[in-house]
């Protein structure tokens, strides 16, 4: 019998490559990288296909004869979030796809009653309701969280003006209040989430969380492995200067400290990630020693 087919938009990105790896890994499924420039995949997908978040015909040509579809937007590319995610629904609407899952995170305004506002949670998070009402025989949702991958990349520790290396933000460092993860695990729950429908393919939320972290216990675990890293709390009107799109880091991490990454009432969905993972996930202790290596 021929294996159904899983399309995963982003494949080329942190959160599409490791939902193609943990697919290969698993080996039920054909897997089918999207991506604006097919010619450049280097990655590990059965076959790669030209598809554009922004043109519904060119994304459900790519989602022709999928079984499922993930699906993530880039914000930080600028993207309409809303009108990505609604061309996306209607593609793989016109294309059949039995089982949509959506890459989306917590409605910030709703959770603090409008007093953060974080565009890029909410902004996907207003996708939900349009897979929710699409009629898709499946729809998951996955929640990703604050990638370990970001404290050596874009959130990663800078030269401070003492002369040490670390984190200048504004952010309590002994609240813990970020959920954090090796974004490759999210590959995991997708991959268990196409393989149990019944189990989670009716609406159900999934939050990839491997620890809930203070930015303290993040730098112990650091020091473990002889890196030794500082932390400077600022104001938040302070650090809202000192590059664009600073307020909007600082807005998320106000809202992390009073409700928590993924946001009250998370436990279930963190629990049904780690239960229909297909492996467990990576420690940050672990990842660290990975990628020293
Ligand atoms: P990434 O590594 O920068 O990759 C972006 C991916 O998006 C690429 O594979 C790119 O594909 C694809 N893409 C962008 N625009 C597209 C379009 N118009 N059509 C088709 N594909 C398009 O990004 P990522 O980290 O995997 O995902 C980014 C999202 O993650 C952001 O929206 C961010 O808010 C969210 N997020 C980040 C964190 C974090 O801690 N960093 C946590 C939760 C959620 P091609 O270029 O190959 O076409």
């Amino acid at each position: 019998m021929e294996k159904k087919i899983i399309a995963v938009v982003g494949a080329t990105g942190l959160q599409g490559k490791g939902v193609v790896n943990a697919l290969k890994k698993n080996g039920t499924f054909t897997v089918r990288a999207v991506t604006r420039n097919p010619d450049k995949y280097n990655g590990n997908a059965d076959e790669v296909v030209l598809g554009d978040l922004t043109n519904l015909d060119s994304l459900a040509n790519a989602f022709k004869d999928a079984y499922g579809v993930f699906v993530v937007t880039n914000f930080w590319e600028g993207a309409n979030e809303l009108e990505q995610g609604k061309i996306a629904v209607e593609a793989a609407k016109k294309s059949n796809v039995a089982h949509f899952i959506w890459s989306t995170l917590p409605n910030v305004e709703a959770i603090s009653k409008g007093k953060f506002e974080v565009p890029h949670f909410t902004g996907k998070a207003m996708v939900d309701e349009l897979v929710k009402t699409a009629g898709f025989s499946y729809y998951t949702f996955v929640q990703p969280p604050f990638y370990f991958q970001n404290l050596t990349g874009q959130l990663g520790a800078q030269p401070q003006q003492d002369g040490s290396l670390g984190w200048t933000l504004p952010i309590d460092p002994a609240k813990k209040a970020i959920h954090m993860s090796d974004i490759n695990d999210l590959g995991k729950v997708v991959t268990g989430a196409f393989l149990n429908p019944e189990k989670v393919g009716k609406g159900s939320y999934l939050s990839l969380a491997t620890t809930l972290s203070s930015f303290n216990d993040i730098i112990e675990t650091f020091k473990a492995q002889g890196k030794v890293y500082s932390f400077n709390q600022v104001p938040v009107e302070v650090f809202s200067s000192f590059f664009e799109g600073a307020g909007e880091i600082a807005q998320m991490l106000a809202y992390f400290e009073a409700h928590t990454y993924m946001g009250p009432d998370s436990d279930s969905s963190i629990k049904l990630a780690k239960e229909i993972s297909t492996e467990p996930y990576t420690s940050l202790h672990e990842w660290i020693q990975q990628t020293a290596n």
